[in-house]
C-alpha cells in the first residue's frame, strides 16, 4: 500500500499534548486557553441546542452568522463583502485551508509557504498534487526575506501562502510589505491564501495589515480566520473564508464534499454571540497582552532569552544559555521531563530547519495562575 503522505507522523502539537499528560507537566505546548469562552456564548448554545436547531446548516453557513461576518469584515477592514458571495463558514480555520488548496492546487503546482510555518499547509498541497516550495523567513524577527521570495518564484508558482499574525514567532506582515507582495505577483498569475486565524492578537498598539483591506491583493486571495482563537473555544472547530466571488465559488465546490457544512447551534450562537457583543474582539488585544507581559516580566528571571512577541499567543524562547548541546525537540522533552512545562520544538515546523537554532514555542493563553505555576518552573531551569 503506497501511502499518500509517507513523510507525515503524528502532529507535534498532538505528541507534545501527550507528553505533557503522561507527564502531568503544564502544557504550554499545544495552542489553546484553559480558561473557557464567553459565557453568554456558551449559554447562546446550549440554548438553540435545545430549541431544536440541531439539522444541517446551509452549505455556505448560517446566514445571519455570514451577515455578522460580513460586518465585522467592514468594521475592522473597511471592505464591504457581500455575505452571500464572498463568506463561507467552514468546520475550522485547517478544513478552510484545505478546501481553498484542493480547489486551486492541480498536479505540478507549486505553493510558496514561509518557515517556520503551520503544519497544515504541506500536506494539504501534497494531497493536491502539488509541491510546497519553503521560504525560510529572516532569523531574528522573521521578517520576509525578499530576495529568497524572488528566487523561489516559477512559472508553475500558483499559490503564495502568508500566515499573519505568524505561528510560532507572532511577526506581522505590515501594509508596505503587503504592497510589495501586491508589486511581486501583479502581472503572473498566483493567488493568496492568508492565514489570519490571529488576527486580533496584535500587541503594543501595533495594527493587522489584513489582505482584506487591501484591493489588490484581496481580488486574489482565501482570506481565513478561526472562532476557536477569537471566543476561546479552539474545541468548537468553527473558521470562515472570506474571497471574491468566483474563488468563494470554486472553494465551495470542495467544501462541499468534503464536509458539506459547519455544525449548526455553534454558528447560531456565534451570529448571535457576534451580534450581541461586537467589543469583544476590541478587547482582545489587551486581553493577551496583559497575559504576554506577565509570563515574559516573570520569565525575565530566567536563563531563558526572548524579545516579546508583537502577536499571537505565542512567546518563543532561545534556551541556548542553558542546554546548547540539546537540539529544540530533545529540549521540549527534556523540559517536559525533568523540569514539568511542555513546549513547541520550533524546528519541526520547517522544511531545512537551522541546526543551531534554539527556540522553544511558549503558549501564554492560560490563567494567571498556570503562567506564574510555568515561569516558576522555567525559573529554576
Ligand atoms: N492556522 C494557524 C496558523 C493556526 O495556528 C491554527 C490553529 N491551530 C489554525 C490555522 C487552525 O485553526 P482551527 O482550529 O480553526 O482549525
Ligand atoms: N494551532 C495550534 C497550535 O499551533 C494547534 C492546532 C492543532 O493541534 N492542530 O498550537
Amino acid at each position: 500500500f503506497a501511502s499518500k503522505l509517507p513523510s507525515v507522523g503524528t502532529t507535534i502539537f498532538t505528541t507534545m499534548s501527550q507528553l505533557a499528560a503522561q507527564t502531568g507537566a503544564i502544557n504550554l505546548s499545544q495552542g489553546f486557553p484553559d480558561y473557557d469562552g464567553p459565557e453568554a456564548l456558551r449559554e447562546a448554545l446550549a440554548r438553540h441546542v435545545a430549541a431544536g436547531h440541531n439539522q444541517y446548516a446551509p452549505m455556505t453557513g448560517l446566514p445571519a452568522l455570514r451577515e455578522q461576518i460580513a460586518v465585522k469584515v467592514e468594521r475592522l477592514y473597511g471592505r464591504a463583502v457581500s455575505a452571500d458571495s464572498e463568506v463561507t463558514v467552514t468546520p475550522g480555520a485547517t478544513q478552510a485551508i484545505f478546501c481553498a488548496i484542493q480547489a486551486l492546487i492541480h498536479p505540478g503546482d507549486e505553493v510558496i509557504v514561509f518557515d517556520p510555518c503551520y503544519d497544515s499547509y504541506d500536506p494539504a498541497v501534497s494531497l493536491a498534487g502539488g509541491r510546497c516550495v519553503h521560504v525560510p523567513l529572516a532569523s531574528g524577527d522573521f521578517a520576509i526575506d525578499w530576495q529568497l521570495l524572488e528566487a523561489a518564484l516559477s512559472p508553475r508558482t500558483r499559490l503564495i501562502i502568508l500566515n499573519t499574525p505568524h505561528n510560532p514567532s507572532g511577526a506581522l506582515i505590515s501594509r508596505a510589505e503587503l504592497d510589495r507582495l501586491a508589486t511581486l505577483i501583479r502581472d503572473r498569475d498566483i493567488y493568496l491564501l492568508s492565514d489570519e486565524v490571529y488576527e486580533h492578537l496584535v500587541f503594543d498598539g501595533r495594527e493587522h495589515a489584513s489582505v482584506l483591506g487591501h484591493d489588490e491583493l484581496y481580488a486574489r486571495a482565501f482570506v481565513i480566520s478561526s472562532f476557536g482563537k477569537t471566543y476561546h473555544v479552539t474545541g468548537w472547530k468553527t473558521g470562515y473564508v472570506v474571497a471574491p466571488p468566483a474563488l468563494s465559488a470554486e472553494l465551495r465546490k470542495v467544501h462541499q464534499y468534503v464536509s458539506f457544512c459547519g455544525v449548526t447551534p455553534l454558528q447560531c450562537a456565534l451570529a448571535d454571540f457576534m451580534a450581541a457583543c461586537p467589543e469583544h474582539v476590541d478587547e482582545l488585544p489587551a486581553f493577551y497582552q496583559a497575559k504576554r507581559d506577565l509570563f515574559c516580566d516573570l520569565l525575565a528571571a530566567s536563563r531563558f532569552s526572548f524579545r516579546r512577541t508583537p502577536g499571537t499567543y505565542f512567546q518563543l524562547a532561545d534556551y541556548s544559555a542553558i542546554r546548547p548541546d540539546l537540539d529544540d525537540v530533545a529540549m521540549a522533552q527534556w523540559l517536559t521531563r525533568e523540569h514539568g512545562v511542555a513546549a513547541i520544538p520550533v524546528s519541526v515546523l520547517c522544511k531545512q530547519p537551522d541546526p543551531s537554532q534554539r527556540l522553544l514555542r511558549f503558549c501564554f493563553a492560560k490563567r494567571e495562575d498556570t503562567l506564574r505555576q510555568a515561569a516558576e518552573k522555567l525559573r529554576q531551569v
